[in-house]
């Protein structure tokens, strides 16, 4: 997709900032990327309180994982929940890998109103999902992603979430499912342990 696709769409500082963390040991390449989308200009920094256009912000993504490589994007990845703080609700495996949805919701908005109200429980649509589907009989989560980031990147924040309550859980990606990367609508991975 064209950055053109995502105009109505921001990203919050928070959750750039979040990512960008994870590509500390490549310091250069981020700022380079930063900078040649329009991220940031010359000098600056990623303001986190403040809001960023999606399409560039993709497009930086997609040419840092060029450079770094897509296990490195996985990584990067699992360090997104790292120093988030979990509210209270967030107690095991299957609400952690539930809310990476309103997460996400609550860090994008659409012709600038936040995609989440935590008030009426609303979510805008328009950005894909982070799905959520426990399995009854068995210690499994699936979860269907059709949002615009990268695959690799996608599955390390649901293994970064579900590792945080079950140190053994494993994500794996659905071999026989699509993948974005092969053009694809979704991915799906399954959390299991
Ligand atoms: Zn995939």
């Amino acid at each position: 997709m064209t950055a053109e696709a995502f105009a109505e769409y921001e990203v919050s500082g928070e959750s750039l900032g979040a990512i960008l963390d994870g590509f500390k040991n490549y310091p250069t390449v981020a700022l380079n990327y930063l900078q040649k989308f329009g991220i940031v200009k010359k000098d600056q920094v990623v303001d986190r309180k403040g809001w960023y256009p999606l399409g560039p912000w993709l497009a930086t993504l997609e040419a840092m994982m060029t450079d770094v490589g897509a296990n490195s994007m996985y990584k990067i990845g699992r360090s997104i929940p790292e120093n988030s703080i979990f509210p209270p609700h967030i107690k095991d495996i299957y609400s952690a890998v539930a809310s990476v949805d309103v997460a996400y919701r609550v860090n994008h908005r659409k012709n600038g109103v936040v995609m989440f109200d935590p008030l009426t429980g609303h979510k805008t649509e328009g950005l894909g999902h982070y799905g959520y589907e426990p399995a009854n009989d068995t210690t499994q989560i699936i979860s269907v992603c059709d949002g615009p980031y990268p695959c690799e990147l996608d599955r390390g924040l649901i293994a970064a979430m579900a590792a945080r309550f079950e140190p053994s859980a494993k994500t794996q990606h659905d071999p026989d499912a699509p993948c974005r990367k092969k053009g694809g609508k979704s991915c799906t991975y399954v959390v299991f342990w």
